[in-house]
């Protein structure tokens, strides 16, 4: 018997329940990683799952970890497979028990169910979340809102399982097993997905993938540079380095645990006092994980384009809009959509696989509140680019924003133009990522927004693909 841990979105070995449960067990260890093949194949639109930058991101973050692996007596197996054809053809002939975390998604869900009916006994920990799944501060129903859910946990004190310090001893290893001819290679995957992507050397914040990366910036981020010391004031910010704290990637992948994180802004707080810039960051966390827990709950629900149907909302195209539906969808692809300050936000996607929360939520109310496109499109994009991608954050998210999640008001449309001129107020944003807007006032960007049916404008730049409310002309 050998016993298997699986890493999915838990890239560390600090903090790391699966190795200390595997330990536990006894008997020799396997870590394997599976690129799913499921996320090579293309979706609805026709693109995969894996975005030049988030395929750089995570071949790095898998890099580090056959690394401290290493240091630990054990070596890393990767496979491009389906995660549960490759267990089960193993188990034929090795019997073997997996470690793995509980299941983010019902996909998930459903690769360890088949695990368990060929026998094979699967041991789920929770590897990615501040609260523990059998100690949960509500009854039968999920609470419908963010503070409904924020306030017993708080009241409760925070994450009631503090992190554990340092990695295991060096571990009994097993000996790696045969890749059968069908599984693929990761590092092949990931290399032909990251293509000549490479990193902006000029760019102003770049994240390596990889714990000991994460570690270093969020010693740097809390304890040397004192970033959180203006986190609430400054995490509305479009452009620059410590705005916010730039762990989401890290956190999405697993490089850091969460009470890990947690506890260090209680250590910062001790050390430098708390106010309300600290407790705001662990706010924020808890926004992570409210949306993690409510996919848990809702299940496949959350992928549905009436979603939740806690509020009773459902989003359709404006009426005559269809037959536009394929052109905006295009310009959005291409970050062309005419409007200076969602293509802004839409090349910084591109170009980094990186988004602050503001220009998030732009971009999600623009695609559905003003281009009346179906939610789970604009889901799926950033998916496919985010390297910080989470299924329950993603997509709690945009079921937010649209509407058909959990926001009582039933949904957020943002003005495009009063979010720019409020949050960039000299234009360095915009001009960054559209230098050909330099030459221009930001008065002038901001009529750019309102050419719909002009040719196109300054430079060659195109004219918006909608026509924006008159209301929105009213910036200040
Ligand atoms: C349409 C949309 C899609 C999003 N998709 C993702 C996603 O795929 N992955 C992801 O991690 N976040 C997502 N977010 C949430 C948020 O935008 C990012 O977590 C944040 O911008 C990441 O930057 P940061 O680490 O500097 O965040 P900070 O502002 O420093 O926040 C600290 C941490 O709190 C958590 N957090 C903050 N805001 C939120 C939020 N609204 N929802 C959930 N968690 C939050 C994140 O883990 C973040 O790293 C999305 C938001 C929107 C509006």
């Amino acid at each position: 018997m050998i016993t298997v841990v699986w890493f999915r979105h838990d890239l560390r070995v600090q903090d790391q329940p699966l190795l200390q449960r595997a330990a536990a067990l006894g008997a020799p260890i396997l870590p394997l990683y599976v690129l799913n093949e499921r996320w090579t194949r293309p979706g609805p639109e026709g693109f995969d799952r894996l975005g030049p930058a988030k395929a750089a991101f995570l071949q790095e973050c898998l890099e580090d970890l056959a690394a401290s692996l290493d240091t630990l007596g054990l070596t890393l197996s990767t496979a491009l497979a389906s995660p549960a054809a490759l267990l089960s053809h193993w188990h034929q002939s090795t019997p073997l028990q997996v470690v793995t975390a509980q299941a983010d998604a019902p996909e998930e869900q459903q690769d360890i169910d088949t695990l368990r009916a060929e026998g094979i006994t699967v041991h789920e920990m929770d590897t990615r979340t501040l609260l523990s799944s059998c100690a949960l501060p509500w009854d039968d129903a999920f609470p419908a809102t963010f503070s409904r859910f924020r306030k017993p946990v708080e009241r409760r004190g925070g994450p009631p399982v503090p992190a554990t310090e340092g990695a295991s001893p060096r571990l009994n290893a097993a000996d790696s097993l045969p890749l059968p001819e069908w599984a693929g290679s990761v590092v092949g995957a990931l290399g032909v997905r990251r293509g000549d992507w490479q990193r902006d050397p000029q760019h102003y914040f770049s994240l390596h993938g990889g714990e000991q990366a994460a570690c270093h910036w969020l010693q740097q981020y809390l304890f040397e540079d004192h970033h959180i010391g203006h986190y609430k004031t400054t995490r509305n910010q479009l452009i620059g380095t410590g705005y916010s704290s730039r762990l989401s990637a890290a956190l999405a992948w697993g490089c850091l645990s969460v009470r890990y994180v947690w506890h260090s802004i209680l250590e910062y707080e001790q050390k430098f006092g708390g106010d309300q810039n600290s407790y705001w960051l662990r706010f924020e966390l808890l926004w992570r994980e409210f949306f993690y827990w409510s996919q848990r709950e809702h299940g496949a629900h959350v992928f549905r384009r009436d979603g939740l149907k806690i509020f009773h909302k459902t989003t359709s195209m404006k009426p005559g809009e269809e037959d536009n539906a394929s052109c905006y969808w295009q310009a959005w692809c291409a970050a062309e959509t005419g409007l200076p300050f969602i293509d802004a936000n839409l090349k910084e996607l591109l170009a980094t696989g990186y988004l602050s929360n503001r220009g998030r939520q732009n971009l999600a109310s623009f695609l559905v509140h003003d281009l009346g496109l179906d939610w789970r499109q604009g889901a799926r994009w950033f998916e496919r680019h985010l390297v910080d991608h989470d299924v329950a954050s993603n997509w709690g998210n945009w079921a937010y924003i649209a509407g058909v999640g959990h926001d009582a008001q039933g949904g957020r449309r943002f003005s495009p133009t009063r979010q720019w001129w409020r949050h960039d107020p000299d234009a360095d944003f915009v001009r960054y990522w559209l230098p050909v807007m330099n030459g221009l006032s930001r008065q002038q960007i901001l009529q750019l927004h309102f050419a719909f049916g002009d040719e196109p404008g300054w430079q060659g730049y195109p004219a918006p693909v909608i026509s924006l409310p008159e209301s929105d002309r009213e910036v200040t």
